[in-house]
């Protein structure tokens, strides 16, 4: 087996500040009451918020962390046995657990930090899953804060005006509220600007993701894991943006010196699900041991929404939660995935059957199959999770990889 090669990504120091400030920017604001804080489910109203004057915090962003962290899987029984059953949501059983026990990786990589910061208000969005209003839910009777939301529809076929004006009605709803925790009103010119902020972190965000079609691919699929951290948490900030304008230099560029993400890349995958957080350097390793790059993968992607316009803030949000990979039926996910592996060149498909996400793991009604038949581009299942290692044979994994690009090899 060749040596892997990972190559790092000079942007990577910005963004390490960047997420520095804004994880101090959170716990300045809850300490000192400065600001009040909301915490919002990943695709939730945020430009809402952030527009509003809230500082956002984002807990499934802290359930990634638990998990790339590996302090995950300790953590999952303590929520267990409050009644949260180890089959659900283990951003949701691991995030419950770092609070019963009083513990955030984040203290490590930032002493000051002590806890995550208190919200004011709790704002879902049942866009992706259940998961998320339970998790909240919890957190607003052990709090005592409010908790409001977006109670989405799910399996959407065609993103109509009918869906589209419900949700935005849902999303205008959550003002009062908003209004009476933060103590303002509304400004809808600042929300205006947020949401084309947002827009435009989505396009170069997009543009970022994009530059992996070409041979070789400059960046994988696990390097998108660790860079879209300011397209979750910062997205509606001029920061953002200027984040994303480096590392899109920097991907061109890499272009331009003939740089491989994957030294001599041979094959190219597509990943299909949730990232296994606690082995995201496991995999990249592997994967480029066997001189095959992960190009790209619904999940970075799902960061990238087309339909945010500032001239028409609440139903655009509207519009951009309900396009999402997650939220729309299976024959709408067959066609986007079709128009992904064409569009990166894709010899091979991986699906991760995540234990505890049937949301993200698409592999479970004869998708695969079906979209093997429709474009001959053979796929293979791994078994795991996000972040419960438990679920994860790394044995299994490494022999199942390896037979894979061996099968795909015999084809090429
Ligand atoms: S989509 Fe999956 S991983 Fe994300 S919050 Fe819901 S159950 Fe958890």
């Amino acid at each position: 087996m060749n040596a892997p090669q990972r190559k790092p990504i000079a942007a990577a120091a910005h963004m390490g500040r960047l997420m520095g400030d804004y994880f101090l920017d959170l716990d300045e604001a809850s300490r000192t009451g400065s600001r009040k804080v909301a915490w919002c489910t990943s695709v939730g109203p945020a430009e809402l918020l952030r527009a509003m004057g809230y500082v956002v915090y984002f807990p499934e962003n802290h359930g990634a962390v638990l998990g790339s962290s590996r302090c995950a899987t300790d953590l999952i029984p303590v929520a267990n046995a409050l009644g949260y059953s180890p089959d659900i949501c283990s951003y949701l059983t691991s995030d419950i657990g770092a609070y019963l026990k009083g513990t955030t990786p984040l203290s490590k990589a930032y002493p000051q930090i002590q806890r995550v910061p208190k919200p004011d208000v709790l704002v879902y969005n049942t866009n992706q899953c259940r998961d998320v209003q339970d998790w909240f839910g919890w957190y607003a009777r052990e709090l005592k804060v409010p908790c409001i939301g977006i109670t989405s529809p799910r399996s959407v076929i065609d993103v109509e005006a009918g869906p589209v004006e419900d949700v935005a009605r849902q999303i205008e709803a959550l003002v009062p509220t908003l209004e009476q925790v933060a103590g303002t009103r509304l400004d809808i010119d600042r929300l205006r600007e947020t949401v084309a902020l947002s827009r435009q972190c989505s396009d170069l965000w997009g543009e970022v993701l994009a530059t992996a079609a070409h041979r070789p691919a400059p960046l994988t699929f696990f390097d998108g894991t660790i860079h879209m951290g300011p397209a979750v948490c910062l997205r509606g900030t001029p920061q953002a943006l200027a984040y994303y304008r480096e590392l899109l230099v920097e991907m061109k560029q890499r272009i331009a010196d003939g740089v491989a993400a994957v030294e001599r890349e041979r094959l190219r995958l597509y990943w299909e699900g949730m990232p296994v957080w606690g082995r995201l350097r496991q995999h990249s390793e592997l994967f480029a041991s066997q001189r095959t790059a992960v190009v790209a993968s619904t999940y970075c992607s799902s960061w990238v929404f087309k339909a945010f316009d500032g001239t028409d803030p609440f139903r655009s949000m509207a519009r951009a939660y309900l396009q999402l990979f997650i939220v729309r039926d299976e024959a709408y996910k067959e066609r986007y995935l079709q128009e992904m592996l064409e569009r990166f060149g894709v010899d091979g498909i991986l699906y991760h059957d995540a234990k505890t996400c049937p949301n993200n793991s698409n592999n479970r009604y004869g998708l695969p199959q079906r979209l093997e038949a429709r474009t001959g581009v053979p796929s293979l299942v791994i078994s795991g999770d996000l972040n419960d290692m438990r679920c994860v044979s790394d044995e299994q994994t490494r022999i199942n990889v390896e037979a894979f690009v061996e099968q795909l090899m015999e084809r090429a």
